[in-house]
């Protein structure tokens, strides 16, 4: 039903019936529904901001709930990571140590993944430690896969450790009673004819010739040379005994193996002599460890007492050269 309207007439001193037109009338109407729903608006969002819905409040505790358990898990990650380091402290310190080999080395193990793989989290209104969480534990997937590799290596050196010890040289290569002089020892010396300090790569064994001389390791004969010059190292051989391992001997009267033949630790390879650069018979006895020179007289330990090896280290270190090589050819 229309509201009526009533307007006073001082003509007749009595109210009127007036008659809105309907237009006016419905925008009236109008006018109101859309300022209650401001002003609802208004309310509902003061009343929002300063109380939540059981729903919002629902969600809010759950998420703060969400973001404690990751700051745990991360801290449970960070104590694993600290775990695995330690292993790998364990492996490369002591292990590896053990069997005489490098550290394990993959690239880009220790790289951070690029952004792309994390992408999605982007879209997640969340804290940076949902992130960390999964960066973190990639981290430490990739920490564990270097180790995994690792020990599979260790394994197999474990299974060659019989092989081994029989190829690392450990023995004398000549007998030890024919000696008729003090070792020449490894390290700088003064050349008797350059009268310059010359490193000397290998230890001299004074022998009468024809002294025969023997592999000091299970190997393969890597080189054999016949040399008639008066220079350099003579007659010699190179024994590889894998493992980063070679032996050389030098300055022989004559060679008994061939090139590519197996040999067996204490077999007898050559006999001594005087080819080469030196003045007087006696072995030139090399010990290479990944190309590099090492003092021979620390592979002889394993067939003598400590007090015999200390005599020979101080007797090696006494001794003068004179007698032996002449050659700066031979180091
Ligand atoms: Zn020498």
């Amino acid at each position: 039903m229309a509201k009526k309207e009533y307007k006073f007439n001082p003509q007749t001193l009595s109210y009127d019936v007036v008659s809105t037109p309907s237009k006016i009338r419905i925008y009236r109407i109008l006018r109101r529904v859309l300022i209650g729903f401001m002003l609802a608006s208004v309310v509902n969002f003061i009343f929002s901001h300063f109380f939540h819905t059981p729903k919002m409040t629902n969600i809010i505790s759950s998420r703060s709930e969400l973001l404690l358990k990751y700051k745990i898990l991360n801290d449970k990650i960070e104590a694993s990571r600290l775990k695995i380091e330690s292993i790998k402290h364990r492996d490369n310190n002591v292990y590896r140590q053990l069997f005489v080999v490098d550290t394990l080395a993959i690239p880009q193990i220790y790289e951070e993944y690029s952004n792309s793989k994390y992408e999605s989290f982007k879209d997640i209104d969340s804290d940076e430690v949902i992130l960390n969480s999964w960066k973190s534990l990639d981290a430490m997937t990739r920490l564990l896969y270097l180790e995994s590799k690792s020990f599979d290596q260790l394994q197999e050196l474990t299974q060659n450790k019989g092989l081994m010890a029989m190829s690392i040289p450990a023995i004398w290569p000549l007998d030890k009673s024919k000696l008729t002089n003090a070792i020449g020892a490894y390290g700088m010396r003064m050349h008797p004819i350059y009268k310059r300090k010359i490193h000397h790569n290998g230890i001299d064994l004074t022998v009468p010739r024809g002294t025969p001389i023997y592999a000091t390791g299970d190997g393969e004969v890597d080189l054999t040379r016949h040399s008639r010059s008066r220079r350099g190292y003579g007659n010699e051989i190179i024994i590889d005994h894998g493992f980063g391992y070679k032996t050389q001997y030098a300055h022989l009267d004559s060679i008994l193996v061939k090139r590519g033949q197996k040999i067996k630790r204490g077999e007898i390879i050559g006999k001594a002599g005087r080819t080469g650069g030196t003045t007087g018979p006696h072995l030139h006895y090399e010990v290479r460890y990944r190309g590099d020179h090492v003092d021979a007289i620390n592979y002889f330990r394993r067939d003598m007492t400590e007090e015999e090896f200390e005599k020979i280290v101080e007797s090696a270190k006494a001794t003068t050269y004179e007698l032996l090589e002449e050659n700066q050819n031979e180091r």
